[in-house]
């Protein structure tokens, strides 16, 4: 992540996405950050999760001309099997291969936005947060670990009377939840395990970190929307549910719970980044488990969204 003076003027943006209406109330304009502490598994963003500029290739489309290969700066591209793949380790990134390509195989995923050219973008889209109660969220990746840059975008849309929501997976230091306090109207806080071990066997780190934010967050009575990825035979069993629902009750600002059955719309990004998916045998939740599992939540007296 950047740590200098010049991370209060840029991020690293992987994607706007306008009219979304599964990011918070209303329509939202979502903006995707680079960078996240967390390795989860069942990740349908994989190219979000490394904190730098990178490269997605997409094989089906390449129609064979070699414009890549014979231009590539850094000979970072071979031939494989009647394919032409990067040696991610020799590529620097360069983005000659995104601008020779043809038939557009590859993308440049990152680049470096000031505040004022995002803050531009997003006020674009005004009038659909005011018709629908929308504005924007910031997504990821883990926005928070650009919190400078972030807290200054929210800084100048709060000035235009714009909601603002944090979708954040909690795994960071306090300190980069708490700059964002003042600039913040809803956060949406995933919870993905109620058992430590799974959660570190399957995300990489330790959720321990992640539930004193939670609860930090609701004692400085910023609202919460707790997202609940479910993913079959791993995290929902009535019992880790319970346990998760637990947990949830003893905050005292969540205002809606999401489940998040799990997908497999990611799967073909990790090919495109040359990344093992983790996950290949998984299946999608059965509607009567996950229908049951909403109502448990739901008989605590919680709004639940199951995504549809
Ligand atoms: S981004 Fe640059 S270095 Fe990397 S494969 Fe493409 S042309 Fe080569
Ligand atoms: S430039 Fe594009 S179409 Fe040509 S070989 Fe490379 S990936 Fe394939």
């Amino acid at each position: 992540m950047p740590s200098s003076e010049k991370d209060l003027e840029y991020g690293l943006v992987s994607k706007i996405q306008r009219y979304s209406i599964k990011d918070g109330p209303g329509i939202r304009t979502t903006v995707f950050l680079k960078g996240c502490p967390m390795q989860c598994e069942w990740c349908c963003n994989p190219e979000l999760i490394n904190p730098h500029p990178e490269i997605l290739k997409d094989q089906k489309v390449c129609v064979h001309c070699g414009e890549c290969f014979s231009n590539c700066p850094e000979d970072a591209i071979f031939e494989e099997a009647d394919e032409y793949v990067i040696n991610r380790t020799l590529c620097t990134v360069c983005g000659v291969c995104v601008e020779v390509c043809p038939a557009g195989a590859y993308q440049l995923i990152g680049r470096s936005m000031s505040v004022n050219e995002l803050v531009l973008e997003l006020v674009k889209d005004r009038v659909f947060y005011e018709v629908s109660g929308g504005g924007v969220t910031f997504s990821g990746g883990e926005p928070s670990l650009q919190y400078r840059f972030v807290r200054r975008v929210a800084q100048e849309l709060k000035g235009d009377q714009i909601h603002i929501a944090l979708d954040t997976c909690g795994n960071v230091p306090w300190e980069n939840l708490q700059e964002l306090l003042d600039v913040i109207d809803l956060v949406l806080y995933d919870i993905k395990f109620a058992d430590n071990d799974k959660h570190t066997r399957y995300t990489g780190t330790s959720n321990e970190v992640l539930k004193q934010n939670a609860k930090k967050l609701s004692a400085a009575g910023v609202p919460l929307i707790i997202r609940l990825p479910l993913l079959p035979g791993i995290n929902d069993s009535m019992e880790e549910i319970k346990e998760m629902v637990t947990f949830i009750e003893g905050l005292d600002t969540v205002k809606q719970v999401d489940i998040l059955p799990y997908h497999k719309l990611g799967i073909g990004k990790y090919i495109m980044l040359g990344k093992e998916y983790r996950l290949g045998t998984l299946e999608p939740p059965d509607r009567k488990h996950l229908e049951k599992l909403r109502d448990l939540i739901q008989a605590q007296g919680f709004t639940v969204t199951t995504g549809e």
